[in-house]
């Protein structure tokens, strides 16, 4: 029998979001946040068009996809660094600052990939209980100690949807010592409204040890293609670029992703849609009786405690899957009204308490 790293035993594996069937044949998957709608069509033709060149390798540097996010978003190309999907980015980021008796410091409950990757580079995690489903950033600073090498602050939070307001991140950052690197994950950034929750990419340009990390899978559509990227100054973007798996950004992803950039204008008005229905399934929960934390995020948080898996049941007869967080609460994704019609159906015949 080979000897498997001790730590094999105990992480938990990383469970993704499944599809339900109702016994009508009806199925709604609201439980991995992604986007509701079709690909576009020229994102579609530009993958068409660029599958006749796939029995060659990919860019490695992945120059035109780089070049398109620094245009866009007004920052050099040498502070954009590209993964396979945000969450392999962020395990670059523990490759880079993986030491023996490191620690990351992040929010719990907080994105599921966390613990995961923490362990999987040998860090020892810190966790920081939310309060009131929101990051505790004072706590999150007095955790820091001389061993501290990461902070993950996600923001809006996976899974609860709340944010942190600029004046409340600010004055965290001003506190963390500048050998420490902060990752400001913004997953859900397209989906923020309120204007007091900051953009990252204007926190991250007076502070080097700052990184914000975003991805095409959620707003513009791409989770399949996994490509995610972050934006840092120079010796954090180096950092990253140095650890990937060469070739890991496959060549679709690149093109899908450039191609989606182009479109963005399209993509983000189905983006405001999203919202729109945000706001009508969360006033619906209200006035059901629930509640339901503000989210900034394409999903709302019900905290069900020990009735959750009871819920995510009652949710799937009518052929919606929700993300359940066993004894805490579930996740339901905001998708296309049909879906958000079934999922409130469902909401409304469970108990409030
Ligand atoms: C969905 C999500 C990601 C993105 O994952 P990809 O690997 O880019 O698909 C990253 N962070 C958070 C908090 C998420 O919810």
């Amino acid at each position: 029998m080979p000897r498997f790293r001790a730590i094999l035993d105990t992480m938990p594996p990383y469970k993704a979001g499944k599809a339900v069937v109702s016994s009508d044949g009806r199925s709604y998957k609201l439980s991995s946040n992604e986007s509701p709608y079709d690909p576009l069509p020229s994102v579609v033709e530009a993958i068409a068009e660029g599958a006749r060149q796939i029995n060659r390798y990919p860019d490695p540097a992945a120059i035109k996809l780089t070049e398109a996010i620094a245009e866009r978003f007004g920052v050099p190309a040498e502070h954009v660094a590209l993964g396979a999907g945000s969450v392999t980015v962020a395990q670059q980021l523990f490759e880079t600052v993986s030491e023996p008796g490191a620690e990351v410091i992040y929010a719990w409950r907080s994105f599921e990939a966390y613990p995961l990757l923490a362990d999987l580079a040998g860090v020892t995690s810190v966790r920081v209980p939310l309060v009131n489903e929101e990051h505790d950033l004072d706590a999150m600073a007095a955790a820091i100690t001389d061993r501290t090498r990461m902070i993950f602050v996600c923001n809006p939070n996976n899974p609860t949807g709340a944010s942190i307001r600029r004046q409340e991140l600010e004055s965290f950052l001003d506190r963390v010592p500048g050998d420490v690197l902060v990752v400001l994950d913004e997953a859900y950034r397209e989906y923020v409204r309120d204007a007091d929750v900051p953009d990252g990419l204007e926190l991250y340009r007076d502070r080097p040890n700052v990184a914000v990390l975003r991805t095409f899978s959620k707003a513009y559509g791409l989770a399949g293609l996994r490509v995610g990227y972050l934006v840092a100054h120079e010796p954090v973007a180096a950092a990253v670029r140095k650890v990937i798996i060469p070739f890991a950004v496959n060549h679709l992803a690149q093109i899908a992703a450039v191609a989606s950039l182009k479109a963005e204008d399209e993509l983000l008005e189905r983006v405001d849609v999203v919202v729109k229905e945000r706001t009508r399934v969360r006033e619906a929960l209200l006035a059901q009786g629930w509640t339901v934390p503000p989210t900034e995020a394409n999903f709302v948080w019900l905290r069900l405690g020990e009735r959750t898996l009871d819920f995510a049941a009652a949710c799937a007869v009518e052929g919606v899957s929700v993300r359940p967080f066993a004894g805490e609460g579930a996740r339901v994704s905001i998708g296309d009204p049909d879906a958000n019609d079934a999922f409130l159906k469902a909401a409304s015949e469970f108990p409030r308490s």
